[in-house]
């Protein structure tokens, strides 16, 4: 992969012909190829890299399948869809992360026991909605120390960490498909503003002039730019020895915020956030996972 293409400015993105991605049309997987500059940049290994293509093509797969299922909203005292909620309560939540736990046991049969404990726990009744909605209750209500999923892992088994990850791949999902069925059949006019217009939340990158949204998938309009999520929003550097020609990694200054600048050519574009923190768990070694997993 090419590293330390040059700088440019950030509201003027490269065409495809200029940044050396391959053309539209030429015989390379849109995903194989987002996920390879993903890969590269968060320095993924072989194996996690491969195992994160494959969550992702499970996703689709799952998200095809699903078509035309619903996914009931809820509503919040204002009217507003509560998006974390919807997904972690509809009923194909189930399915996706049944699907995910299998996909898991096939790129990383290490983590096989505990995945079948999993499913086990799952057969026997485990309401894994109730979990997801759960984890994020959790979140929300304690103080920073009592996070779940940092708490996870801590704990000697691996089955409550790997639970703690694949949760949010799967929940993500869900929301995404919710999106892009309300998108479908909505008359409404999409705003050009910071926000996703859908579901109002952040972008986690820009694509030409567009955002993408990093909860659920929703591509918009807009001239804004991405601001950071630090208290005092900082300004973007570009992260030079992990942007790669056409997927440009750009840090906040203050080193805690991510965003990326992708040419228009990533069609298959996604946020690989829970995915990518999902694979780095999966592919430590058994032993050391539940207790040395990177916190990132
Ligand atoms: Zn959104
Ligand atoms: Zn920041």
């Amino acid at each position: 992969m090419a590293k330390g293409s040059r700088p440019r400015k950030s509201s003027q993105p490269k065409t495809s012909s200029s940044t050396g991605l391959p053309a539209r049309g030429a015989a390379v997987d849109p995903l194989e190829l987002y996920v390879a500059l993903v890969a590269g940049a968060e320095n993924l290994s072989v194996t996690a890299a491969r195992g994160l293509l494959r969550m992702r093509q499970a996703v689709q797969f799952a998200q095809q399948a699903a078509k035309g299922a619903l996914v009931k909203l809820d509503l919040d005292a204002d009217g507003e869809i509560e998006w974390y909620s919807s997904a972690a309560r509809a009923p194909l939540l189930r399915d996706f992360m049944c699907l995910l736990l299998l996909r898991t046991i096939d790129d990383f049969p290490q983590h096989a026991p505990a995945v079948r404990r999993l499913l086990a726990r799952i057969r026997r009744g485990f309401d894994i909605n109730e979990y997801a909605f759960q984890l994020r209750e959790q979140i929300r209500k304690g103080p920073p120390c009592t996070d779940p999923w940092d708490r996870a892992l801590t704990k000697p088994r691996i089955d409550e960490a790997i639970l703690t990850r694949i949760a949010p791949v799967a929940v993500w999902a869900v929301r995404e498909m919710a999106a892009a069925a309300l998108r479908a059949h909505s008359k409404k006019r999409w705003g050009r503003g910071k926000r996703c217009p859908v579901c109002g939340a952040m972008a986690y990158a820009r694509q030409g002039a567009r955002f993408l949204c990093e909860s659920c998938e929703t591509r918009w309009p807009t001239r804004a730019r991405i601001d950071c999520s630090c208290a005092e929003p900082q300004v973007w550097v570009r992260a030079a020895e992990v942007s790669a020609s056409g997927f440009d990694v750009l840090r906040c200054a203050e080193g805690k915020c991510t965003t990326y600048e992708l040419d228009r050519s990533l069609t298959a574009a996604f946020n690989p956030f829970w995915y990518v923190k999902l694979v780095r768990l999966l592919d430590a070694p058994y032993k050391k996972t539940a207790l040395q997993s990177p916190r990132g």
